[in-house]
């Protein structure tokens, strides 16, 4: 059992270093009691970084994923790279922030940009994906490109003018009963999803979600959209990327 450490609050998904135990040593990775590193899931790809135990070399992580309960980050060099590190060792954990805070724009940024399709045009968004620099969304139904150039605008405005983003987390029952979000339902609750981690952009958004997101959204930064491209179903896909690596330091 690994607690994902990054889930509690906004903050936390600024932690770059941590101190952690190793639990397991499964073939090719290293289980810790708690965890910064996203593991791939919900779009957003996994995080990467080092662990370094006192006194050992720092081994490099190039993966992370969830196994049931377990987190297991997998380390260059497979067995090579686990034979710095024993059960029960305390090691240092070290997020590379600069993909992590590109993967924390995107998120954030599609996070405003699904509520903005969904209050100009009515369209939901059924899934969305990070690589890179770029967001992958595809949408319920056909869209007008002219409305692409008015949530490029909303972009604009909402990091020139920055709003907060804040996490509650809900009971299940409370958010059965009234889902603060009508656009929400960008992928079905599972069963087992209680509490439910909402993901609030002031006066803008709300969105269950359990991936990694910025504090405020004046970190987002210009967004470069294509052209909607229409799918063989009826539906769109909207693609945007980053347009500048850095504009926006971290409030
Ligand atoms: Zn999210």
């Amino acid at each position: 059992m690994t607690e994902l450490a990054y889930l509690a609050s906004i903050d936390d998904g600024y932690v770059r270093t941590f101190r952690a135990r190793v639990v397991a040593l499964p073939p090719g990775g290293v289980v810790l009691d708690r965890t910064y590193f996203y593991p791939t899931g919900g779009g957003q790809p996994a995080d990467r970084g080092t662990l370094a135990a006192e006194g050992r070399a720092a081994v490099e992580v190039v993966d992370v994923t969830k196994s049931g309960p377990a987190v297991i980050h997998r380390l260059k060099g497979g067995a090579a790279g686990r034979a710095e590190l024993t059960v029960g060792d305390e090691v240092d954990g070290t997020i590379d922030w600069e993909r992590r805070h590109r993967h924390m724009r995107l998120h954030t940024g599609q996070h405003f940009v699904s509520g903005r399709l969904f209050a100009r045009a009515g369209r939901r968004t059924r899934k969305a994906s990070f690589s890179g620099a770029r967001a992958t969304l595809e949408l319920d139904g056909p869209l007008e490109a002219s409305v692409l150039t008015s949530v490029a605008g909303d972009v604009h405005d909402v990091t020139a003018a920055p709003r907060p983003v804040t996490i509650r987390h809900l009971p299940r029952a409370e958010w059965d009963r009234h889902p603060l979000s009508a656009r929400s339902g960008l992928v079905p609750l599972a069963p087992q999803v209680d509490p439910v981690r909402v993901i609030e952009i002031e006066g803008s958004d709300l969105c269950p979600c359990g991936g990694t997101h910025l504090r405020s959204t004046g970190e987002i930064g210009e967004l470069a959209f294509e052209p909607p491209l229409p799918l063989g179903d009826g539906g769109t896909r909207v693609v945007f990327s980053l347009k500048a690596d850095e504009p926006a330091r971290p409030a």
